[in-house]
Parts: structure tokens; sequence; C-alpha cells
């Protein structure tokens, strides 16, 4: 029976290539970049996500926003902002054991729900 020699076990030696510049990693195989907080209180979250260059925005059921048009008391609005010149925003309807009403669980607005109550927001009061 031999030793099992292990890769990088102490002693071994990297050293940097001469003149060769190693670029930062970028975080594309790493967990999901959490979004940016834009705006944040009773009416409204805003949540940034500057690598899928896009905005959420959600329409809690308490908001007091007359323009949120909503099917249900319960139901909160994602509204998906794509920064792409001349597209439209999407609302999706989202209520809390149905998820979108429109595109069931497998939504984008189940992430933005996700990632609000993250934040400690309540999407469903
Ligand atoms: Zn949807």
């Amino acid at each position: 029976m031999s030793a099992i020699e292990l890769p990088g076990a102490a002693g071994t030696i990297v050293s940097p290539r001469a003149g060769g510049v190693i670029p930062p990693r970028a975080s594309a195989s790493g967990p999901p970049q959490l979004p940016r907080i834009g705006r944040w209180n009773d009416n409204e979250l805003i949540l940034i996500l500057e690598d899928r260059r896009e905005s959420w925005i959600v329409y809690p059921p308490r908001s007091a926003y007359e323009f949120v048009r909503r099917p249900s008391r319960d139901t909160a609005i994602v509204e998906l902002h794509s920064w792409m010149p001349l597209v439209e925003p999407q609302q999706h309807p989202v209520r809390p054991s149905d998820g979108c009403m429109l595109h069931g669980i497998e939504c984008a607005a189940r992430d933005a729900i996700q990632a609000a109550v993250d934040t400690g927001f309540d999407p469903f009061r």
C-alpha cells in the first residue's frame, strides 16, 4: 500500500506567471446576486437587479396606490421592468398559495416575492 498524495498539500507553492494578470472571478457560477433595494415602504418594494438588467416592483395588498389593480384582496402585484428599450412592464398577480396567477409557480415573479421576503418585506400583508 502506498500513501495517497493529496493535491495542494502543505509545501506546494503556486507562483503566478510573470506578467500575467488574473482577472477577478466573475460570480456567474456562484449564488445569484442579491437584488439591491431601490425603495422600501408600505406601498411598494423596488428591487434592482443590475446583473439581470431589470427591476421588480412589488405592490403588497396593503399598498394604497389606486393604479394597482389586483384581482383579489390577498393578491400582491409584481411588476417586472426590463431595462431594454421599448419593453413594456409586465404585471404578475401573485397569491400566497398559488404563485403567479398567469404563469404558475415557474414565474420570475416568484423570485421577486422570495427576494422581498428575504429583505424582511411582507409581500402579502
Ligand atoms: Zn407571472
